[in-house]
C-alpha cells in the first residue's frame, strides 16, 4: 500500500489568513500545511480518507483522476467540504461516488450539504452525485481489495471515526482513545494520529498526549497529523524519537 498525505493542517491550513507568526512565514514547504486527507492506493485501487476543503488542489498536485469510495471521519468543514469536487468525478465517468460514514455524521452531512441530497429547483454546473454508505462501530468491509474497519474516538464532545485499513490507521481529530478501540490497534504498520499543538485542547491531542497513546499502541512507524502553527517542522521533528515523526504534505510512505 502506498499511503500520500494530501495534506496534514489543522482546520485553518498553515499560513493561516492573517497571521505573521514565523512558522506561517515560514519558507520551508514542510511548515506548509492543507487540511488534513491521506489517499491510499493498492493494487490499482484507491481510498481516499476525508475530502479536505483543500481537496481541488489536493487532486492537481497528486495528479488524482478519479474518486471511487472515501471514509468519513466526521462532518467537521475542513474533512468535507471537498466533497463539491467530486462533480468532475460525477461527470467525467458518469458515476455517483460511495461516502462511508457514520449514522450521525450522516445525518449532519444531509443537513450540513442539503443541496446534495435533494432535488434542486435548477442544476445549473451541475450537483455533487454521492452515495451514502452507514458504518457501525467496530465495523469490518472490504471496499476494493482494503480491510477497512471503523474504529469510534472521541473528538471532544463528539464521538467521531478513526480506519484501520489493512496494517494502517488514521485517527485524526482525536482527543480520547477508547480501550475498545485500543484493542483494535495492535500491530500496525503505520499509524498516523492527530497532534494539534504543545499545550492542551479540548477536542485534539497534544503533541505530548498523541506520543504518550503513540507508545501505547506500539506502531513501527508513527506520522503526526492535524498540525497547528505553534509546531514548527524541523525543531518538533528534533525533539521526536526517529519512528514518531509530524507528517508534511506530500510525504509518500509505502508499506
Ligand atoms: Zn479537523
Ligand atoms: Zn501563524
Ligand atoms: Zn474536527
Amino acid at each position: 500500500m502506498q499511503i500520500t498525505f494530501l495534506g496534514t493542517g489543522t482546520s485553518n491550513g498553515i499560513p493561516m489568513v492573517a497571521c505573521a507568526c514565523a512558522v506561517c512565514r515560514s519558507d520551508n514547504p514542510r511548515n506548509k500545511r492543507l487540511r488534513s486527507s491521506v489517499w491510499l492506493e493498492k493494487d490499482g485501487h484507491a481510498l481516499l480518507i476525508d475530502a479536505s476543503s483543500d481537496f481541488r488542489q489536493q487532486a492537481l498536485t497528486h495528479n488524482i483522476l478519479d474518486v471511487d469510495d472515501v471514509l468519513i471521519t466526521h462532518t467537521h468543514a475542513d474533512h468535507v467540504f471537498g466533497l463539491d469536487e467530486f462533480r468532475r468525478f460525477n461527470i467525467k465517468y458518469q458515476k455517483r461516488v460511495n461516502v462511508y460514514l457514520s449514522a450521525e455524521a450522516d445525518k449532519e452531512l444531509r443537513a450540513t450539504l442539503r443541496y446534495m441530497y435533494e432535488t434542486p429547483r435548477q442544476a445549473g454546473g451541475g450537483i455533487t452525485a454521492l452515495d451514502n454508505h452507514i458504518l457501525q462501530n467496530y465495523q469490518a468491509i472490504n471496499i476494493g481489495g482494503f480491510s477497512v474497519a471503523a474504529l469510534p474516538i472521541k473528538h471532544g464532545l463528539y464521538e467521531i471515526f478513526g480506519y484501520r485499513v489493512d496494517d494502517f490507521a488514521y485517527l485524526t481529530d482525536c482527543s480520547e482513545i477508547p480501550e475498545k478501540t485500543f484493542e483494535r490497534l495492535k500491530n500496525l504498520n503505520v499509524l498516523v494520529l492527530d497532534a494539534l499543538r504543545d499545550t492542551p485542547h479540548p477536542t485534539h491531542f497534544s503533541l505530548e498526549q498523541a506520543v504518550a497513546a503513540a507508545r501505547r499502541i506500539g506502531a513501527r512507524q508513527t506520522y503526526f497529523t492535524h498540525i497547528a502553527h505553534n509546531l514548527e517542522h524541523e525543531t518538533t521533528n528534533k525533539t521526536l524519537l526517529p519512528n514518531m515523526q509530524l507528517a508534511y504534505d506530500g510525504l509518500k510512505v509505502i508499506i
